[in-house]
């Protein structure tokens, strides 16, 4: 007889979509067991770049100074073709005034995992290692999985919700028996962590353009520690095989880089996909189970932490009894809008960067290097990449959950950041945000008011005065009103039960 055991919400996979979603749900006390079907966590570097919207979810979890600590802030981008150096882009804290974490920030994913991992365990959760979903089936009532145990005995484990954080191959995927869409490219990518030096290792993220090889050195925490990242086309098999020594030759050739140790050296196929749907009854698919896409941009792994967050505030409701099971129905269509953009837009960077044809060619070697950096010295150009690559910019304007305007701020938007508005969101609840003087008492019962005096970077931030602000437990703006008795009336028909 398989043993049996019960728990609220089952976590499949400890990558960092998992995890995030873990210690969300145990911070809100949830009831969640989190499960992996290896021996150990990650020890290589893979994904590298975290974005400020992660950075602001964790500050919510009160994790962001350490990651900043154990990371290396991206001060600029250097761009090179047939050796030399074409243009420079100064970066550094490129989203001033936007956001409480203006840069980009250099922390390895084994890292990342490390440090959710260790805040995970402090709620006195530990990942379940060499336990492996190997099932499931969603009864209607609750979803029974079929595990095996790290000692290779079956476990039958009833949950009210099953989350699907496992991964490209998703096995909560295959079992939802949703499709997965899409395409692999013909190129395949070589990652290499090393320890090198020459004019390249100079703590910016260097950008070979010359060929459609594409090739990139990123500075790592670490004196001379770097990351290459390049891409050959290659056919699976030959791929399988490929080893650092076949690809040394052309980096060195390139990039004059004197590479001391290889420390890591690995090779992925990169897929560009996006499931038919994130959810199914009692089902859900966050992260690489639920889209994949080329790693151009940094986007992947800081898209299944919003995931994670996006659902673990839902659920926590749910489990708590105070909203009804409905509230679930939002997070599909709030999160595979920007799967899909996002997927469309990385694709279109990364066949750029790759292809062959000679005017994008030319446009790489001549154009580019020319015009990137006179137009990233343009304030507004900055303020839109930063904008744009952050993630900041995710809004839910379409959700069910949003509604109204005041001043420039829409209902579905992430609160615009002021400097002293984001610290009350660390306690990952509802709240309503009143900017200078209100007409009335904004009271909605359950739902503590914060108010703000008004300043230059309130109006810089688009908050009108009179009005109110429906903070969703996180951040992004639900209501946003003047009128209190709607704002309560919201709460009580789309929220809460
Ligand atoms: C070599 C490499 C380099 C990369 N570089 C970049 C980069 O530079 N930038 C970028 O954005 N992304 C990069 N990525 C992608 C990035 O690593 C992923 O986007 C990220 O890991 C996704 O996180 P996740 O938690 O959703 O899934 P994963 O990290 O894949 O985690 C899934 C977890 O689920 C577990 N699992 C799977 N099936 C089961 C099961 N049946 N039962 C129990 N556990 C299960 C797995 O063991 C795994 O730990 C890279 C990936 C690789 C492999």
């Amino acid at each position: 007889m398989p043993r049996t055991s019960e728990c609220a919400v089952l976590v499949a996979g400890a990558g960092p979509t998992g995890l995030m979603l873990a210690l969300w749900l145990a911070r809100k006390g949830v009831d969640v067991r989190i499960i992996d079907k290896t021996a150990e966590a990650g020890t290589t570097s893979r994904a590298l770049v975290v974005h400020a919207r992660t950075l602001e979810f964790f500050q919510q979890l009160g994790l962001a100074d350490e990651a900043i600590a154990r990371g290396r802030k991206f001060a600029g981008m250097r761009l090179w073709a047939h050796g030399e150096e074409r243009g420079h882009v100064v970066l550094g804290d490129i989203g001033e005034g936007l956001s409480p974490f203006p840069f980009m920030l250099i922390l390895p994913q084994d890292e990342q995992e490390r440090l959710l991992i260790e805040a995970l365990g402090a709620q006195g959760i530990e990942v379940e290692r060499r336990t492996e979903l190997l099932s499931f089936e969603d009864q209607g009532e609750k979803v029974v999985a079929t595990l095996r145990r790290a000692d290779g005995t079956g476990e039958s484990c009833a949950c009210a919700y099953l989350a699907g954080c496992d991964g490209t191959h998703s096995t909560v995927r295959h079992d939802m028996q949703v499709d997965f869409p899409g395409a692999t490219y013909a190129h395949m990518f070589y990652v290499a962590d090393v320890r090198a030096s020459g004019p390249m290792i100079n703590g910016d993220l260097n950008l070979a353009l010359d060929t459609a090889d594409f090739l990139a050195i990123f500075p790592m925490p670490g004196e001379g520690k770097a990351r290459l990242i390049g891409t050959v086309k290659n056919s699976a098999a030959e791929a399988e095989r490929l080893q650092w020594k076949d690809v040394s030759p052309a980096i060195l050739e390139r990039l004059k880089v004197n590479v001391e140790h290889v420390n890591w050296f690995s090779t992925y196929h990169v897929h560009h996909r996006v499931a038919n749907q994130f959810r199914k009854g009692r089902a859900f698919l966050l992260g690489d189970a639920a889209h994949i896409h080329s790693p151009v941009g940094g986007q992947g792994m800081n898209t299944g932490l919003g995931d994670a967050v996006n659902l673990a505030w839902k659920l926590a409701m749910v489990l708590e009894g105070r909203s009804d099971a409905r509230l679930l129905d939002t997070y599909e269509p709030e999160r595979i809008a920007f799967a899909r953009r996002l997927v469309a837009t990385t694709d279109r960077a990364f066949t750029f960067v790759t292809s062959d044809g000679a005017l994008a060619r030319r446009v790489r070697e001549d154009v580019a290097p020319r015009v990137i950096p006179a137009v990233m010295e343009l304030d507004a150009a900055r303020r839109y990449m930063f904008r744009t690559v952050s993630q900041i910019l995710i809004d839910y304007r379409e959700s069910p959950l949003s509604a109204g305007r005041a001043g420039r701020v829409h209902g579905g938007d992430r609160l615009p950041w002021t400097g002293a508005n984001y610290a009350p969101l660390q306690s990952l609840d509802w709240q309503v945000h009143v900017y200078g003087p209100s007409p009335e008492t904004i009271l909605v019962p359950g739902v503590p008011t914060r108010e703000f005096r008004r300043d230059a970077s309130v109006d810089r931030a688009g908050f009108r005065s009179g009005a109110a602000y429906l903070v969703r437990p996180d951040g992004y703006v639900a209501l946003a009103g003047t009128d209190a008795r709607a704002i309560g009336a919201f709460m009580q028909h789309q929220v809460i039960r």
